[in-house]
């Protein structure tokens, strides 16, 4: 098991078949402005993927409502812990063929780079640089949703 074998099963790297994504590779360097961006995914339902550059992968939650409304203090969005990412996934856009994992077409909707001020297993602060979304923010874990174990709100502060 690596951090990125969830990902790397869920997805079909080879043959006629491949998926248009990266096979991608645990980053061994720490870039000099760890990684931020906000994919815009149209998949069976549309939502916005937060990825964050963490220990040589992007920790990654899907979003499922509108992440524009962030820019605003206050406003919270439940946001779904899923598989790890490669680092070179913040570049991707691009078409996820039919019958793959996350069919549909998937688009950069924020990037930038981001700081980390505090981090433990209930709570991560970091401050954004984007070009959308820009600011302190945090990410706490909650128990709300289909997925509790995997739940947190992502809000500014
Ligand atoms: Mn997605």
């Amino acid at each position: 098991m690596t951090k990125l074998s969830e990902y790397q099963k869920k997805r079909k790297f080879s043959g006629k078949e491949k998926t248009t994504e990266p096979r991608g590779v645990i980053k061994k360097t720490k870039s000099k402005k760890l990684i931020y961006c906000i994919h815009e995914h149209h998949a069976s339902h549309l939502h916005w993927d937060l990825r964050l550059e963490m220990s040589g992968v992007l920790k990654s939650w899907a979003v499922p409502k509108p992440v524009s409304a962030l820019r605003t203090k206050g406003i919270k969005r439940l946001a779904v812990q899923t598989e790890n990412h490669p680092v070179e996934y913040a570049k991707f856009r691009g078409v996820i063929p039919e019958g793959h994992y996350g069919a549909g077409k998937v688009e950069i909707y924020d990037s930038g780079f981001y700081e980390l001020k505090n981090k433990d297993a209930k709570k991560i602060e970091f401050t954004l640089h984007g070009k959308k979304l820009n600011g302190n923010f945090v990410l706490v874990k909650t128990h709300y949703g289909n997925k509790p174990e995997k739940s947190w709100l992502f809000f500014k502060v």
